[in-house]
């Protein structure tokens, strides 16, 4: 086993690990505090905010949301034709602390100014770190998958403490002191990247394009390398479902626990708000088991490709909506028409357990299949289809309005377990096209980091 590694992991893995931790730890507490901040009145003495109605607050939050993932393909071409994923990643970290400096300044141009910088650092940043991941692991080794979910993990510890800390200082004591905290967040997952440079030499490295011999174009794309794009372009349907589903939370699932939902605990009611972390905090709890699990399924000689686990995720996460549906039909029976918080928690876990079968799974797969010259741009495709999945979802939200939950809850749960049977109907087929690039090698020998 070479030396440079920790726990059975590459060492690299635990920098990238902490990076992205704080990466995240900054993008979710600016994401915490900006809606608030925008509608905050603005002749407030104390912490004054920007005045704005809320109609063009959420209108500005849902465009800077879905302009960070909408920039991730240009920040993976960027990686896969210039600079490679190492350095885009210290670009997208320098202008990640320099747009939060700005947005730690007080007035308006600071304000748009820094935004720009934070969609720019995130699309160079985000996609190219988790193809890093994938990077660090051989062809056929089985730690692969299990490295994504420890760094989901790091994701979710930094989603998990920024709304706490960063929504803290920002609310109760001054935005900009929030936007600031999100800064040393950035800028110390950036001093991590820097010093943790000697773990990731072999890794992330610009790959240049080849050249059929004696002209000036590009080897083009294999007939094993079409089908595994046209497999992970199948995958994305699903990951467009699954997100759509999940990222409810935010939007319908949010309103629903502030309407209809009997939030008193032992004596205490549980801000709705509150329920926003949960997401975050199951990953970390079931995240280890539920990696440990996979592990011990495939060692038993059982159906454990990533496909496999897409499509169950999916299925499990729409039997969350199952539990949903069944707090909607108890607020017919109760005399305050709410129903009992456990539902929620409920579905959230269920959730959790889906999301932790697809998302970790599906960044592993693309780092898999993607010829090694487009893994950047596939991963940053991988996070627009994701950003598409958070607009439907806000969608599905909007369709609730008219159609009533209950009708949406029991929709979005057939749709779910559609698509996710669909893609374990045809796993077999699916995994042909594949060519052998998501089967575990040698199960037993732990291969060396290249
Ligand atoms: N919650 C994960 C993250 O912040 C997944 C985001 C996504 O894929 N859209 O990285």
């Amino acid at each position: 086993m070479s030396k440079d590694t920790l726990w059975g992991h590459p060492k690299g893995l635990y920098i990238l690990f902490f990076t992205e931790m704080w990466e995240r730890f900054s993008f979710y507490g600016m994401r915490a505090i900006l809606a608030l901040y925008l509608t905050a009145k603005s002749r407030e003495t104390d912490n004054p905010g920007l005045g704005w109605d809320d109609a063009s607050a959420l209108e500005l939050y849902g465009w800077y949301t879905m302009m960070v993932y909408v920039m991730s393909v240009p920040g993976g071409l960027l990686a896969d034709r210039l600079l490679g994923q190492k350095k885009s990643v210290l670009l997208g970290g320098f202008l990640l602390c320099v747009g939060h400096l700005i947005l730690a300044y007080d007035a308006l141009w600071a304000f748009y100014t820094g935004l720009v910088f934070i969609v720019l650092g995130v699309g160079a940043l985000k996609p190219n770190i988790s193809s890093m991941v994938g990077g660090l692991y051989r062809t056929g080794d089985p730690r692969r998958d299990t490295a994504f979910t420890i760094f989901y993990i790091g994701i979710n510890i930094g989603a998990f403490s920024a709304p706490l800390l960063v929504g803290y200082l920002g609310e109760v004591i001054n935005w900009h002191y929030g936007f600031g905290l999100a800064g040393i967040g950035m800028a110390l997952g950036q001093v991590v990247y820097l010093f943790g440079q000697k773990h990731l030499k072999d890794v992330g490295n610009f790959i240049p394009h080849q050249l059929k011999p004696g002209t000036n174009e590009r080897v083009k794309l294999t007939k094993v390398e079409k089908d595994r794009l046209i497999v992970m372009f199948i995958s994305f349907a699903v990951v467009i479902v699954f997100w759509g589903a999940y990222e409810q939370a935010g939007g319908l699932m949010n309103l629903y626990a502030k309407e209809k939902i009997d939030r008193e605990v032992m004596g205490f009611t549980v801000p709705a708000s509150f329920l926003q972390s949960l997401h975050a905090f199951f990953v970390i709890l079931i995240g280890g088991p539920m990696a440990y699990f996979w592990v011990w399924w495939r060692q038993r000689g059982k159906e454990s490709s990533s496909l496999f686990k897409m499509g169950l995720g999916t299925i499990i996460t729409g039997t969350g909506f199952v539990l949903l549906a069944g707090a909607a039909l108890e607020t017919m029976e109760t005399a305050d028409g709410k129903a009992a918080i456990w539902w929620m928690f409920g579905a959230y876990l269920l959730h959790v357990v889906g999301e932790l079968s697809i998302s970790p799974v599906a960044l592993s797969f693309i780092t898999k299949l993607s010829p090694a010259k487009y893994v950047s741009f596939m991963m940053g495709a991988y996070f627009l289809v994701t950003g598409l999945g958070n607009k439907l979802a806000g969608l599905v939200g909007e369709a609730a309005q008219e159609a009533g939950e209950l009708t949406i809850f029991i929709s979005v749960f057939a749709f779910c377990a559609l698509f996710g049977l669909l893609l374990i109907i045809f796993v077999k087929k699916l995994k042909k096209l594949t060519h052998g690039a998501d089967d575990v090698r040698d199960e037993k020998a732990v291969v060396e980091p290249e």
